[in-house]
């Protein structure tokens, strides 16, 4: 993988591009491509966002969300555009299988493909040119790098500033989380001089909610929650039957694992979802305990040293069985 400084030159000439970012795009996955796709179509690019699946509601407001393809529900439009992509840019993960179904499409496309992206060990063969820095508090934050060092700084307008202050917002916790660093706020104090109405934003984001979903994050805090104070640890678990009952969609279980670490004392949070083909876990830790060791020691994943997430084929009974058992060996950590 060639740094992404040896890319630059080739902005300058039109291309067909594709966009593309993780499975289930949060903010900062869709905010890093949507803020992309403003940029480059302004530079003259011919551009399409395929995201690997649908994604949240309450990221459908966003500028041009309106124009990104579910490659689920639109494999065959979505092959037609990689056969005949150029370049492709890769946002917000780092190795082709967090794409699911698009991982051997992706794999198979010829052109040309660049990593932007903020998560641990990167798969860097699978690109051409690339940025991986997991300082960065966000990949939106590093595609406002990307545009600035090109030199087309001139071409942020409201909608690129919109999208990527988006994706900076969600992924720091609201400006919370120790990578919410001084250029996070330069960047933010950029945008607001171009017009950004942030207030607008955070409404949209948190204010957006159906009483159902308030109603179940009521029932999660109240039957789902187990707490091991010896370990630091507050675990909560999502039953099929929870997810039907309360008609939760993608997106609605978003957050909640961040109830886990407000929790005095607790160190490390840890969520699984019952979903139909797997056990979908979330983790995060406050502090130096690593949940990306964690998730990729014991349940086949992986993200940053404090948000991380995972899988398991197993039962959710056993599953959390699993998790109680092993949670032992990481009581000198957690202290
Ligand atoms: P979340 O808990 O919000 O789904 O994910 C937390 C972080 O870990 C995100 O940055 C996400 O991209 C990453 N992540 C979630 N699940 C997986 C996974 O299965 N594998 C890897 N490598 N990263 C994941
Ligand atoms: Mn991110």
């Amino acid at each position: 993988m060639q740094s992404i400084q040896a890319f630059f030159p080739q902005l300058a000439q039109p291309k067909k591009v594709i966009i593309t970012c993780h499975q289930k795009p949060d903010g900062d996955a869709m905010g890093s491509s949507l803020g992309l796709y403003h940029f480059l179509v302004q530079l003259g690019h011919s551009v399409t966002v395929i995201s690997p699946t649908n994604w949240a509601d309450f990221l459908n407001w966003m500028p041009g969300v309106d124009t990104v393809v579910d490659y689920e529900a639109n494999k065959a439009a979505a092959q037609r555009l990689i056969d005949a992509c150029e370049v492709l840019f890769c946002l917000d993960f780092n190795i082709l299988h967090r794409t699911k179904h698009l991982e051997q499409p992706l794999t198979n496309a010829k052109c040309t493909k660049i990593l932007i992206d903020h998560h641990q060990q990167p798969q860097v063969e699978a690109f051409d040119f690339g940025v991986s820095d997991t300082t960065k508090s966000s990949t939106c934050e590093m595609v406002y790098d990307f545009i600035m060092a090109s030199g087309y700084a001139d071409k942020i307008s409201r909608e690129v500033a919109t999208c990527l202050y988006t994706g900076t917002m969600t992924d720091t916790g609201s400006f919370r989380f120790p990578s919410t660093s001084a250029n996070v706020h330069r960047m933010v104090a950029h945008f607001k001089d171009l017009g950004l109405e942030h207030a607008a934003i955070h409404s949209n984001i948190f204010d957006s909610s159906l009483e159902n979903k308030l109603r179940f994050t009521g029932h999660a805090l109240l039957n789902r929650l187990e707490v091991f104070y010896e370990y630091n640890t507050a675990l909560m678990y999502i039953t099929k039957y929870d997810l039907r009952k309360f008609d939760i969609k993608t997106g609605d279980t978003e957050g909640l694992v961040s109830y886990l670490l407000s929790i005095q004392g607790i160190r490390f949070g840890a969520i699984v979802i019952d979903r139909d083909e797997e056990r979908k876990w979330s983790f995060r830790s406050k502090g130096n305990f690593d949940v990306n060791t964690f998730a990729r020691t014991h349940f086949e994943g992986g993200g940053h040293f404090n948000a991380a997430g995972g899988r398991s084929s197993d039962s959710l009974e056993n599953t959390l069985h699993h998790f109680k058992q092993i949670l032992p060996q990481y009581q000198a950590q957690l202290q």
